[in-house]
């Protein structure tokens, strides 16, 4: 099974696209994370997306793009992924169309998570994220046991640099102008299915399954 999760900055696809993946029984590969990754362990790939991500802009195709690829060549991707956060612009969806037809594959969903603006600038102002494994929490709706500490790996829990508030509305306009004529690119192929990203979190995996069925 292979799908993309699409969606806004704070819409809940790391989330969604975590629930599928262990659904599935197929790896997760967030972009966002493997940058995240990189910056934490102080590598040049880190230093060079963490200037993009903190202005709350597009880490260029030249760093995002092979690297993806590289992923899902990977032997635990041969079953299937689940891509969370890729592709962000409508380059990045051509050049995986015409990889994956090389690699004689194809993308079977995408899931395209629906939150309105105003929800996601409140969603992201409580956001909360693990800075050792990355789950995300939220101050009102999902919080942690214990103040500032991760509940499965007990990691301290920080409020990630690109959702401070100033760069959520750039975070935003990026959305608009260059990945939400994703919706469109995958509409006239077919694969797209929308869901509600406004429900409980508990509910996210059963709503996004009836769509696929
Ligand atoms: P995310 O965790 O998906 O919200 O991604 C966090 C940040 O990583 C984004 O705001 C971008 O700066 C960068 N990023 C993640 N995926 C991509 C991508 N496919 N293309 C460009 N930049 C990306």
């Amino acid at each position: 099974m292979r799908i993309i999760v699409l969606g806004g900055p704070g819409a809940g696809k790391g989330t969604r696209a975590s629930l599928v993946a262990e659904h599935f029984g197929v790896p997760h590969i967030s972009t966002g994370d493997i940058f995240r990754a990189n910056l934490k362990a102080g590598t040049q790939l880190g230093l060079e997306a963490k200037k993009y991500m903190e202005a709350g802009q597009l880490v260029p195709d030249e760093l995002t793009v092979k690297l993806l690829f590289d992923r899902v060549a990977q032997d635990d991707c041969q079953g299937g992924y689940i891509l969370d956060g890729f592709p962000r612009t409508i380059n990045q969806a051509q050049l995986l169309e015409s990889e994956l037809v090389k690699m004689g594959v194809n993308i079977d969903y995408v899931i395209n998570v629906e939150v309105p603006d105003q929800r996601i600038i409140e969603r992201m102002s409580g956001r909360r994220t693990c800075s050792d494994c990355g789950i995300p929490y939220h101050i009102e709706y999902a919080p942690t046991a214990a103040e500032g500490v991760c509940d499965k790996c007990g990691g301290e829990v920080v409020m990630r640099s690109d959702d401070a508030p100033e760069t959520v509305m750039g975070r935003l306009t990026v959305y608009h102008n260059e990945t939400s004529p994703l919706i469109e690119f995958y509409e006239s192929r077919g694969s797209l299915k929308n869901v509600n990203g406004d429900v409980e979190i508990e509910d996210a995996l059963s709503y996004i399954l009836k769509v696929l069925e």
